[in-house]
């Protein structure tokens, strides 16, 4: 079978404190309840791709000899990831310190551990793999790398850049699809002053997608642009929500979904990931986002598309 999904990236176990409010600096902020979620940007996004259904998902990832790896691994297994693991004594597993506010704003801090030791040589074969999915919470030469290996494979590479840093030129050109949030799009395309739209032209990568919060999604592939307005939900916690589009959209790109079908999917999925607690325990199954995009099509909401076109400076396009 030639439509695998390698997702190569972090893995950290995320250390969760909710409290009134992200404390400002040099704040003391007395939290309540505290639990451990498995997280890493690079292990959500394989869960939610795994999750999706469709193909199969594989995921290269580093991780430290100690109790930290154990959950992690556990998490992705448990999602019907299969894993490629370098193992290392010289430092922990990635961790990360999330206060998650009442309002479902957070402040993330990451200490990437085993996940800064990913180096150009781990990256497996990529026979049987039709999509490759990155992020940056690994070494971006490492990032670079696989990107340029794929892409000469013929493999599909698509790329969230998060967190938000430039990125080299080598690595842009490698890419196939590059989806990022606003704070990333203005990151890497600094000194451009403009709208949405303006950004995502002046972009060369084929298909580029700015996902917008509750406002919803904007596409441009080529020419043309697509708008996703976001699924009415009730937000209890944003933490996934960037991963599981992303792994949500990589997973229907890999099953011949075109890009409206892929970003109506992925919106829908990280609109439920908003609903529940936790990066990775809070990814939907494949199903429970088909009945929930079923119980949407009722509301189809004009007001919201027009207000999307008009935040990214395409009121007077079609779109
Ligand atoms: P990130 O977490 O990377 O900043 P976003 O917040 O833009 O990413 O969320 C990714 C996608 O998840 C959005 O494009 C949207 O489809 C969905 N989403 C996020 N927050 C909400 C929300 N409050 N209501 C509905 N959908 C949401």
């Amino acid at each position: 079978m030639s439509n695998a999904i390698l997702v190569a990236g972090s893995a950290n176990l995320d250390f969760v404190v909710r409290a009134a409010h992200v404390p400002a600096p040099g704040e003391t902020v007395l939290g309540r309840e505290f639990a451990t979620f498995p997280g890493g940007k690079g292990a959500n996004q394989a869960v939610a791709c795994a999750r999706a259904g469709g193909a199969t998902t594989r995921m290269l990832l580093a991780l430290g000899e100690d109790p930290y790896a154990a959950p992690l691994e556990a998490s992705l297994r448990g999602a019907g990831v299969e894993l490629h693991v370098v193992r290392t004594r010289e430092t922990a597993t990635g961790t990360a310190f999330i206060c998650l506010a009442d309002d479902a704003e957070n402040a993330i801090t990451v200490a990437p551990g085993a996940n800064a030791l990913l180096r150009a040589e781990h990256l497996p074969p990529l026979a049987g793999v039709s999509h490759l999915l990155l992020q940056l919470e690994t070494p971006i030469d490492t990032v670079t790398a696989y990107a340029v290996a794929a892409r000469a494979a013929g493999v599909t590479v698509v790329l969230n850049a998060a967190p938000a840093r430039e990125l080299p030129t080598a690595l842009l050109d490698a890419l196939d699809v590059l989806i990022v949030n606003e704070g990333e799009l203005a990151t890497i395309t600094t000194g451009l002053r403009g709208r949405i739209a303006e950004a995502l032209t002046h972009l060369a990568v084929p298909c580029v997608i700015v996902t917008l919060g509750a406002r919803g999604a904007c596409a441009r592939a080529r020419g043309e642009f697509h708008l996703r307005a976001a699924y009415r939900v009730r937000p209890v916690d944003t933490t996934g929500a960037g991963d599981t589009f992303c792994g949500a959209f990589t997973a229907a790109s890999c099953q011949g979904s075109d890009l409206p079908d892929a970003l109506a999917f992925a919106s829908a999925a990280g609109a439920l990931a908003t609903t529940r607690l936790g990066a990775q325990t809070g990814v939907p199954a494949r199903d429970e986002v088909e009945k929930f995009r079923r119980a949407q099509t009722a509301i189809a909401d004009d007001d919201a598309l027009r207000q999307l076109a008009a935040y990214c400076g395409l009121e007077n396009r079609s779109v």
